[in-house]
């Protein structure tokens, strides 16, 4: 039992899959992954280069990684560095494997084996060498812990980086998509979607949230399967999934070899139930015009031959473990039964053979009886032996009385005194002929429990939708980002919870022409609830859900980027403005014009200048050359002049008003322009800050906004342009090139080896 390969229910989350990869690094650290959670049968392969390995672990969350003893240490401690702490907090368990088992051929291999395919061309597969190599130290790993072959893996997913709407790490969090930001699992958008009925499905749906796919035509399928159960009502099936078994992780289970009975007889019944529940989806697919939904339709046929003999085969309400017996039902198995009717009769056959044998012999007083050293006798006192007959054989001679012993009761007590051990073994025997003859509908099983994660999933969506009031988005070619009464989901339930107040529903129109907006306004006015809202919105559009607004319009997109919100990561030894800027810079290298980027008060982590002179210039950069969707909310008013010179980008503003008493009051309304002040010293009046701090803070403010308003009107912030940078003359290579061009490297000594590094080193030295 590993961290990576538990398969036991009660140990694993219900609504998390514990998934194991295994990580090749290759020549020129090229990467090859290959992950599978163990309970689940799909192996999942990727490749990439180191850089961006780290993000692929983040993404996938591994509960541990296996990689190869050969790995140099250099890259193991960069490997640990990069590893995300999993859904229990904790960091993943790394596992060495020898090197031989990295082996690209072995793992094709294997891979073809499991899927019983001759190649893996059918998914496009055969290039991937390093995932490959991967593949074949995943499964050597599962199959050497689980001591059995993986019978229920028989399905390869390739991840290519640019099939889904990328998600780093940092959105997944600042999204609280499934966990806040102070890591617990509500309120977040996931816990506010998930109202599947099974385990199976909150897994499911966890997936799409994390992975939704940039073709449109996934989402368009679950959209267009949405529209028939939100006409056709959810409840019924809503009704008919609750209390379904977990399929999936069963069937891993019965592959494996490891189902305890009573998950085997939970399997039956479900898998009855699912017959009523495939005529139910099969109404609704025939009622209504969705591809998925005939799909699903036809991969709900549970096979009833397996409930049948699951029913046959297990006493209603079996054991918890086959150990103690108690799991095989009466009438499956005749010499069970026999073997049980002896342990149950024994005393009913001793009264009914002294009762025959008390005929036959006309000996009145014959008894039969048993004890522990002699075991079982018939005994005849003195007066009566001339009436024993022939077949009976002495087995003791008593003061008065003999004791004897028939072939029939011989073979009863040979059958007796072994009946429960033999009853046990028989019934373990039974069990894995049972596990045996369950094999070749593992597959089957497979389809099945994917197709009830997927219509407990949709099921789900739909009941949302209808419960939430949300609307089907639209997907458009152009680019567009087009919402009309947009809510936040999940500040919008928490509002209703509370009984706070209505939510106010905010526009947003980004297209070819407008690509960013600056959001100003005051704290606590909602900038940043209106910010991600925003992409709360693109990202259920593109799993395929309904949408929190009135209308939608999106074009393709094919990443949410955030910098949201100040948080120290101490433990990796970056401060705030560190990681501001880390992630900052990791936005701008991977933004496209496809990307939608919310950016929440850049530049706040450091002086104001500082800050400002860095939000000015990144906004320039996104504006100018990244060309991204961009939410850029900011407090420098400064930044509000930015749309006069950037034609791309528009001022918005969230309102507020002062009510009486200098108090202000939050409308939450997006409007255009910029806002007319920030009403921070109001929101700390607000907070309880002391009156006298509040009354110093006002007079340093209207000094300041004096000076600024003086030093605004010799200063253009956006007249600064960007230095040229220094020209190179690709005819004149740098003297270290040079240098290193004209060494002979076997002509010299070590030393000089030695000196001629320090050399080339000096030479790349600025100012040499
Ligand atoms: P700061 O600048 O201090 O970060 P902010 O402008 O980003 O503030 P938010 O954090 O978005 O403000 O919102 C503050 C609170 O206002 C939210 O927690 C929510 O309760 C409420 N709020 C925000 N937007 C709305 C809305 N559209 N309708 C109703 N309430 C809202």
């Amino acid at each position: 039992v590993t961290p990576g390969t538990l398969t036991d229910a009660e140990l694993l989350a219900d609504k998390h899959d514990a998934v194991l990869l295994a990580l090749h690094v290759g020549a020129h650290r090229h990467c090859g992954l290959a992950w599978c959670a163990i309970t689940e049968g799909t192996v999942h392969l990727a490749e990439c280069d180191w850089p961006q390995l780290r993000g692929w672990l983040q993404r996938i969350a591994p509960r541990e990684v296996l990689y190869s003893a050969d790995l140099p240490s250099a890259a193991e401690a960069e490997l640990r560095e990069g590893l995300a702490p999993t859904s229990l907090g904790t960091s993943a368990a790394l596992t060495v494997r020898p090197a031989w088992v990295f082996d690209a051929t072995l793992g094709q291999r294997k891979l073809c084996e499991q899927l019983q395919t001759a190649s893996l061309a059918a998914w496009d597969a055969q290039a991937l060498a390093a995932a490959q190599a991967a593949a074949a130290a995943l499964l050597d790993y599962a199959e050497h812990t689980q001591g059995a072959r993986l019978g229920h893996v028989r399905a390869l997913r390739v991840v290519r980086p640019q099939e889904n709407i990328e998600l780093p790490a940092t959105t997944r969090r600042n999204l609280e998509l499934t966990q806040t930001l102070r890591g617990e699992p509500a309120p977040t958008l996931l816990s506010l979607l998930d109202t599947c009925a099974t385990s199976m499905g909150s897994r499911l749906l966890r997936r799409w949230l994390l992975e939704p796919p940039r073709d449109r035509r996934v989402a368009r399928q679950r959209l267009a399967a949405l529209a028939v159960l939100r006409d056709q009502g959810v409840e019924p099936l809503r009704q008919r999934l609750r209390g379904l078994t977990d399929v999936e992780r069963l069937t891993a289970r019965i592959a494996l070899r490891q189902v305890r009975p009573r998950e085997l007889s939970g399997l039956a019944q479900t898998l009855q139930r699912c017959d009523a529940l495939a005529q139910t989806v099969a109404e609704l697919a025939s009622g209504g015009d969705s591809e998925l939904m005939t799909q699903l339709a036809e991969s709900l046929r549970p096979p009833l031959a397996v409930a049948e003999q699951l029913t046959r085969a297990l006493l209603p309400e079996p054991a918890a473990l086959i150990r103690d017996g108690g799991v095989i039902n009466d009438g499956y198995d005749a010499e069970l039964d026999e073997l049980r009717a002896i342990q149950a009769n024994a005393d009913g056959f001793l009264l009914e053979l002294e009762a025959r044998e008390r005929a036959r012999t006309g000996i009145a007083n014959l008894r039969v009886q048993y004890n522990k050293v002699h075991g079982f006798y018939i005994e005849v006192t003195q007066g009566q032996l001339d009436k024993v007959p022939d077949d009976y054989r002495r087995r003791q001679t008593l003061k008065n009385a003999e004791r004897f012993i028939t072939p029939e009761l011989k073979a009863f007590e040979d059958k007796a005194l072994s009946a429960q051990e033999r009853a046990l073994a028989r019934e373990k025997w039974l069990y894995e002929r049972l596990l045996d003859d369950l094999q070749p509908f593992v597959p089957a099983l497979g389809t099945l429990a994917r197709a009830l994660a997927t219509l407990d999933v949709l099921v789900a969506l739909a009941e949302r939708s209808l419960t939430l009031q949300w609307c089907a988005p639209q997907f458009v070619p152009e680019p567009r980002i087009e919402i009309r009464q947009g809510r936040h989901p999940v500040v919008e339930a928490r509002l209703q919870e509370t009984g706070a107040g209505p939510f106010i529903p905010n526009d947003t129109v980004l297209d070819a022409r407008t690509r960013m907006q600056i959001i100003t306004g005051p704290n606590m006015g909602g900038k940043s609830t209106y910010m991600r809202q925003v992409a709360l919105i693109v990202l259920l559009a593109s799993m395929g859900s309904y949408v929190p607004a009135a209308s939608c319009r999106l074009g393709p997109i094919d990443a949410i980027h955030t910098r949201i919100g100040a948080a120290d990561d101490l433990a990796n030894a970056q401060s705030t403005f560190m990681l501001e800027m880390t992630e900052a810079a990791q936005i701008l290298h991977h933004a496209s014009e496809h990307s939608l980027v919310l950016m929440d008060e850049i530049g706040r982590g450091t002086s104001t200048f500082d800050g400002l002179a860095l939000a000015a210039a990144i906004a320039t950069h996104l504006h100018d050359r990244v060309r991204a969707f961009t939410l850029f909310a900011t407090h420098y008013f400064e930044l509000t002049e930015f749309p006069t010179r950037h034609p791309g980008a528009v001022n918005v503003h969230v309102s507020a008003v002062e009510g009486k008493g200098r108090d202000i009051v939050f409308l939450h309304q997006i409007e255009p322009g910029p806002a007319s002040r920030s009403y921070g010293v109001q929101v700390a009046r607000l907070a309880g800050v002391p009156a006298a701090v509040v009354q110093q803070a006002r007079h340093t403010l209207a000094q300041l906004e004096a000076e600024s308003a003086r030093l605004q009107r010799q200063f253009d912030l956006f007249d600064a342009a960007p230095p040229a940078p220094e020209p190179t003359d690709p005819s004149t290579p740098h003297p270290a090139l040079q240098a290193l061009a004209e060494l002979d490297p076997d002509t010299l000594s070590p030393r000089e080896a030695l000196e001629a590094l320090y050399r080339l080193q000096a030479l790349l030295r600025p100012g040499a």
